[in-house]
């Protein structure tokens, strides 16, 4: 197959990944006319409910990721800590969009931070740690406040420990696991935001508007779109969600979460070159929604408009809040989506109500 030639509906696109991001994806691929193949560790994944078409496998199986590819025509994941060295024996077998080096810069805070400013894209302060010793002299070089972060596997806050004044450094070190980590200066933000960014092969894009999150613990709660930023805050974010999808010359999604301090910086904390939590309205209230552009992207169809027809608030339901989901029903406002997991840990997402609002 030559590399550029479109995947058109009726082809088969491969989900490394189960979680309700591939869920969704595959039933924006239903829509137009695709199937979609769902590789995971996981029975009864999120994604996997949606298709008959599913592979239940350890991601290092290197038989079942042979049989994988050759049963599709592309193959994309949802979420970045998919092993990289799966997505590169991948690559020799299919096309992987966005390709293994958008996975490898995603997955290691380091060398996402160290990539970020070698394209003049500002972020906080931060400096590698790999010992109790070594954090010592990264809190006097950054400041009193900051933030220690496990440079792998930490997402919705987890591996991560706030630093103050009085924090014990020894302590601080045996939480994070004693791995290699990653210092950050405290950002002392008045919103975070984040901006969604569909890029296909030719190098066309479709930007979503800023968003602005509000986290609980460190999860997403909320998503209010658009963002309550100043229009020049707002082009400035869009500008860098670009600029950074071009340099990783990626093909599909690219999530960039920001803070915005009261002075006016757009600071990027992290990205996520796949679907994001905070694209999760475009499903109800945009022309095209963050799921159906990956599935244009990766595919090489035209990308669609994401122009939005009305103003909304996602809301997450998270662990016990799932037994809300009847309220939601009668709110005409309302578009409940539900991920069909049966067990409602805290801290498990397991569906989200997004509200239709006029636009602004
Ligand atoms: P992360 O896992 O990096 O996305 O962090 C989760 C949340 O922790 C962010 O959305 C922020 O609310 C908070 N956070 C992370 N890093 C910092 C930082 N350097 N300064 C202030 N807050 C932070």
């Amino acid at each position: 197959m030559r590399q550029n030639a479109a995947i058109e509906p009726g082809g088969t696109i491969g989900i490394l990944g189960g979680g309700q991001l591939g869920r969704m994806t595959a039933l924006a691929a239903a829509r137009l006319g695709y199937r979609c193949h769902v590789f995971c560790p996981e029975r009864d994944s999120p994604a996997g409910l949606v298709t008959p078409f599913a592979t239940i496998a350890d991601y290092g199986d290197r038989a079942a990721l042979q049989r994988f590819a050759a049963s599709v025509d592309v193959i994309t994941f949802e979420f970045e800590n998919v092993p990289a060295d799966t997505a590169e024996f991948l690559a020799g077998l299919k096309p992987v969009r966005p390709g293994p080096d958008a996975l490898r810069v995603a997955q290691d805070r380091l060398k996402e931070k160290d990539f970020l400013r070698s394209i003049d894209i500002p972020t906080t302060r931060y400096q590698e740690v790999t010992s109790a010793d070594a954090l010592i002299r990264a809190v006097r070089d950054i400041g009193p406040q900051c933030v220690l972060k496990t440079v792998r596997m930490g997402y919705d806050g987890k591996g991560q420990v706030m630093i103050r004044p009085d924090t014990d450094l020894a302590d601080a070190w045996r939480k994070v696991g004693g791995a290699v980590a990653i210092l950050e200066g405290f950002v002392d933000f008045t919103c975070e935001v984040s901006v969604i960014v569909a890029r296909g092969a030719n190098g066309a894009w479709a930007t979503y508007v800023p968003v602005e999150n509000q986290h609980v613990h460190h999860i997403l709660d909320t998503t209010i779109a658009p963002a309550r930023v100043a229009p020049e805050i707002a082009m400035r974010a869009e500008a860098i969600a670009r600029h950074v999808a071009d340099q990783l010359n990626l093909v599909g999604l690219l999530a960039v979460e920001m803070f915005v301090t009261a002075g006016g910086d757009v600071l990027v904390n992290e990205i996520a070159p796949r679907p994001h939590n905070s694209g999760h309205w475009t499903i109800d209230a945009c022309a095209t929604s963050q799921f159906e552009q990956l599935v244009r992207a990766i595919c090489g169809l035209p990308l669609g408009s994401p122009e939005r027809h009305a103003d909304a608030v996602m809301k997450n339901l998270i662990g016990a809040d799932i037994a809300k989901w009847r309220d939601a029903l009668g709110d005409p406002a309302a578009r409940l989506h539900l991920y069909g997991k049966d067990k409602a840990r805290p801290g498990r997402k397991m569906g989200h109500v997004t509200r239709l609002l006029p636009r602004r």
